[in-house]
């Protein structure tokens, strides 16, 4: 006779966990699926247990074929775990495509021999069967089929121990614990067959793997009702794999710190909950994330949806709340949506632009981020990866405009100006990275590679005598390092170059938020290099700037040209440039187009000019062949 009351107390274990399971809201990722599956196998396989227990105990009083059923069943469900538990594991593990093997393939291949076999069992007598006796007996396989499924548990083990460094250390200890304990305690049941306890043991396993790996609350935010940043992470990541398109409504409470100063972080944190509750109640059922300390996403999957949702927020928000008995003010929110978006690259790149959507715009309450913007977005990211790999790789493209002497009409001085290439951006020009270089402050990594490669150039190329000197453009930042002038030394000294053929620019913001600049100017300027101040005009032509920091040129902006055609700006321009000259500062006017601008900088005496007219920027070698047949039509 069987002992079956460790496999009713597994049995009625299980039925709660499985209760308590399904009647939560889980959060539907695939491990949560997963693991449900698992659980209605394991209750369904106690169940079967237990129950063949029983008609084998009584089989003369059951029919024969009601037996086979019985069993053939139980064994279907009980030995399709371990396949399901090596998936499981494969998921936590968050290497689902590195696994998507051939071996993948061959398990399941062979889980489905296992089933054909296993529904062969009443006539085939592989796996069990009855005697005339009607006695209850394991077939010619058996063991090995039962050792199979021992093997391909103790290989997901495996895999947690050497793949899920991902995960925490707790589920990589726990995980192979309880496989170890489903082997140990099928053993004891192989040794005392009627010691029943796989049901017990499936209830242990389920219980351990539900408090260190499913507990649905570790998916929630603790101070709202919604899901937490972390859940959103790895629902994004579920997004991308399937590559489904989806909308999000980003809300984001306004003045959360003003809110938290003004009346306290009671209040504060108070808002925070009721909204959390608001955009819950407007979510319509869709899935709702607190991502950061007052900011709400839902994310929908149709247009319709995501209107219905913000409908619904607009009747939530401004909403009044009561500091005291006699004071309420107004919380409102900004609302940011999207249409349809997909096709990211990886989670990181979807999670970025949702992170720069938010911040798009915190004028308007009701923002609609199209299609346009998150393509914007997404070349910057892109941009930002290829400027890492650019300077990772010392692969910047130097590119050098010619400047020409006015007096002379011969190329004296040339600009650098830099550009990044990517196979499938082409050229990348500065303005759409020296921003992005400027903010992650990879420009100090980026400027002395310039140098580096203009001082190569240099040192490397026959240039010819009437070619004196070549600008390098400075950053901010770069201007903010104390030891500018040793690095911009150093180089020079390492390529044997002569410092007074570089020229450094700088603009006048830079002027104004680095102080102790004009001692590394006046450092560098000892070595022999000098300084332009780049972009005169454009802003506020801020004389104060020219006399106060030790400049040598001044390089008006093309916008102050573009201004030509009146006769009163004309008069300033010339005052201006009479001005400088007689500060004994060299001039070069950007931007020269047309020969009517040269004409005008001639008059004004300009020092030199630069401009797409003579050439624009070309490339080191095109340069070269440039300056010596310029300098070969003019000699
Ligand atoms: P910038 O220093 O004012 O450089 C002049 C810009 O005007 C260059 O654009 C040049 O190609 C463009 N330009 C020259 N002649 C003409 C013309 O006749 N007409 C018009 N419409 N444009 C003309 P680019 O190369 O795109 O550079 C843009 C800006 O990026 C530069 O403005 C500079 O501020 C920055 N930049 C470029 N290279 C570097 C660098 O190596 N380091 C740093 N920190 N900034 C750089
Ligand atoms: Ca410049
Ligand atoms: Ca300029």
């Amino acid at each position: 006779m069987y002992n079956l009351s460790y496999d009713l107390v597994g049995l009625i274990f299980l039925s709660i966990l499985t209760f308590y399971f399904f009647w939560r809201p889980i959060f539907p990722n695939l491990s949560n699926k997963i693991y449900r599956v698992i659980l209605v196998i394991s209750i369904i396989s106690c169940a079967l247990n237990i129950i063949t227990a029983h008609t084998i105990d009584y089989s003369t009083q059951y029919s024969l074929t009601l037996n086979y059923i019985l069993n053939t069943l139980l064994f279907l469900f009980a030995w399709s775990l371990p396949y399901i538990f090596y998936e499981y594991i494969i998921v936590l593990t968050k290497k689902k495509k590195y696994f998507d093997n051939k071996f993948h393939k061959f398990l399941w291949g062979y889980y489905i021999v296992q089933s054909l076999i296993i529904l062969s069992t009443p006539f085939t007598h592989f796996i069990i069967y009855f005697d005339e006796n009607l006695t209850y007996h394991h077939g010619s396989i058996y063991l090995m089929m039962a050792l199979i499924n021992f093997g391909i548990l103790c290989i997901s083990a495996f895999v947690i121990i050497f793949y899920g460094q991902k995960m925490p250390t707790i589920q990589r200890i726990v995980i192979p614990f309880y496989i170890l304990l489903i082997v140990l305690f099928d053993f004891i049941q192989f040794i005392h067959p009627y010691l029943l306890i796989n049901g017990l043991v499936l209830s242990i396993s389920a219980f351990l793997m539900f408090l260190t790996l499913q507990n649905p609350l570790s998916y929630y935010d603790t101070l709202t009702v919604n899901y937490s940043r972390k859940t959103f992470l790895e629902y994004l990541e579920i997004l991308i794999i399937q590559d489904r398109p989806f909308q999000i409504v980003i809300v984001d409470i306004c003045s959360t710190s003003t809110i938290n100063k003004t009346f306290g972080e009671k209040i504060g944190t108070e808002i925070i909950s009721r909204t959390g509750q608001k955009v819950k109640w407007a979510s319509n059922h869709n899935q709702t994330f607190r991502i950061d300390g007052d900011v709400f996403i839902v994310v929908t999957f149709s247009i319709d949806e995501r209107d219905k949702v913000l409908n619904n927020l607009k009747s939530e928000f401004p909403f009044k709340h009561e500091y005291n008995e006699s004071f309420t003010f107004d919380a409102n929110v900004h609302m940011n949506y999207t249409d349809s978006m997909n096709d990211f690259e990886d989670i990181d790149e979807a999670y970025q632009i949702i992170i720069e959507s938010i911040k798009l715009s915190k004028d308007e309450n009701l923002t609609l981020i199209n299609k346009g913007t998150v393509n914007t977005l997404k070349k910057t990211r892109k941009i930002e990866t290829l400027l890492k790999k650019s300077i990772d790789n010392h692969d910047i493209r130097i590119f050098l405009q010619p400047i020409v002497n006015t007096q002379s009409n011969i190329i004296t001085n040339a600009e650098t100006l830099v550009r990044l290439y990517d196979d499938e951006l082409g050229l990348v020009l500065p303005d759409q990275f020296i921003p992005l270089a400027e903010k992650d402050g990879n420009i100090t990594k980026l400027t002395p590679l310039i140098i580096e490669e203009v001082c190569k150039y240099i040192s490397e190329n026959r240039l010819p005598k009437s070619f004196k000197k070549i600008s390098i453009n400075l950053s901010v930042i770069d201007c903010l390092n104390p030891d500018l002038d040793k690095l911009i030394l150093n180089i020079l000294e390492k390529y044997n170059v002569d410092p007074s053929f570089l020229i450094f620019e700088v603009t006048e913001t830079v002027a104004s938020l680095a102080p102790q600049l004009k001692d590394t100017m006046l450092n560098i300027k000892a070595a022999g290099s000098t300084f332009a101040l780049d972009d005169f005009g454009s802003g506020y032509a801020n004389l104060d700037t020219v006399i106060k920091l030790p400049f040598d040129i001044i390089k008006i902006d093309r916008q102050l040209l573009l201004l030509m055609d009146n006769d009163q700006y004309k008069t300033m321009f010339s005052g201006i440039m009479d001005t400088l000259h007689s500060l004994n500062l060299e001039t070069v006017v950007e931007g020269i187009e047309t020969e009517l601008q040269a004409g005008i900088v001639r008059d004004v005496k300009g020092t030199y000019q630069q401009g797409y007219l003579y050439s624009k920027p070309l490339s080191l070698d095109d340069f070269t062949k440039f300056i010596n047949s310029y300098d070969s039509v003019r000699s």
